[in-house]
């Protein structure tokens, strides 16, 4: 069986294929902290933030630093024998929408002043756009490809809750719905192994995503990193965490349920290792990648198989 949004063993459509499709190579993406904060972190809506959150995970340079100054250091990190490459500039820490339009215009007229990036990323929170931000990004897009990620994370609000996300599953979807009318891409992420949550829990939040039909999909496994609310919650009170097989059949099972027109922008989880207190398998990425293709081959699943 061949996957048709693949040119190798994927039974899912990557975003290294839609890439390759889109630019004609690699885009790598530069990360960037634009020095914003949250509605959840600064008493707007919660306090604390998600018990998870790190301020966005991910490799940052350095968020003392300026926009440009953060993207010479990332292309310059990911740049290697001179070779030249395409970049997504991707806000990332926080939340990117969380500020007026002239901070909006100045990110991305930082970001544009490189001529090897061809797209900007915004990860934020679907209650952080309101008409004249969706109007910039509308303007913004006819110049560059703008994508904007959106942290869901489950569709259960007894976890959402319990992760203090400060937001419900309907207040999510309508305003998610409502950005997808100005036709901007968009990418929505998931997280698996939350607490309390069932395997059927899961799939049901893969079923729902599915319908509610985004460019993209980021599936991430549960870290507990250390330093996080998430942390002292586990030490004090440990939960049951996902094994690697149990992750990997889900994964596979999840992608069944989410068209094949999507691009899957990931299946697990890529933080800061030396901070990682559980699970200790979500360290080898590469074995869960080569897992979920060989779980998918051997289980004949493709991405979209069950819809
Ligand atoms: S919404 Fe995002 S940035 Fe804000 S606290 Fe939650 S994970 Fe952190």
């Amino acid at each position: 069986m061949k996957f048709i949004y693949s040119n190798d063993n994927k039974r899912y459509h990557t975003l290294s294929f839609y890439n390759n499709q889109k630019y004609g190579e690699k885009v790598l993406k530069a990360s960037i902290n634009a020095g914003l904060t949250c509605p959840n972190i600064d008493g707007k809506l919660g306090v604390g933030g998600c018990i998870y959150c790190e301020g966005g995970s991910g490799y940052f340079t350095n968020k003392n630093l300026s926009i440009k100054e953060q993207i010479s250091a990332e292309i310059k990190r990911q740049t290697k024998n001179g070779e030249t490459h395409k970049f997504i500039a991707y806000f990332q820490a926080n939340t990117n929408t969380y500020t007026d339009i002239k901070t909006l215009r100045k990110m991305a007229d930082d970001a544009l002043s490189f001529e090897n990036i061809v797209g900007i990323t915004f990860s934020t929170r679907t209650d952080c756009l309101d008409d004249e931000k969706v109007a910039f990004l509308q303007e913004l897009n006819q110049k560059t490809d703008v994508c904007v990620e959106f942290g869901l994370q489950s569709i259960h609000n007894k976890t959402l809750e319990f992760i203090n996300r400060c937001q419900t599953f309907e207040g999510f979807e309508k305003e998610y719905l409502n950005f997808k009318k100005s036709g901007i891409r968009t990418c929505i992420h998931i997280i698996n192994g939350l607490p309390y949550e069932s395997y059927d829990m899961m799939i049901k939040t893969a079923k729902k995503v599915g319908e509610l039909n985004p460019d993209g999909l980021k599936i991430h496994s549960l870290h507990i990193t250390k330093g996080t609310k998430l942390a002292s919650i586990y030490e004090n009170k440990p939960f049951d965490l996902l094994d690697k097989q149990t992750y990997i059949k889900l994964v596979a099972n999840q992608l069944t349920f989410i068209a094949p027109e999507v691009v899957i922008e990931r299946v697990t989880g890529d933080g800061d290792k030396s901070k990682l207190i559980a699970p200790n398998w979500s360290k080898d990425k590469i074995s869960v990648l080569g897992g979920i293709d060989k779980f998918m081959k051997e289980n004949d699943l493709f991405q979209g198989k069950n819809l």
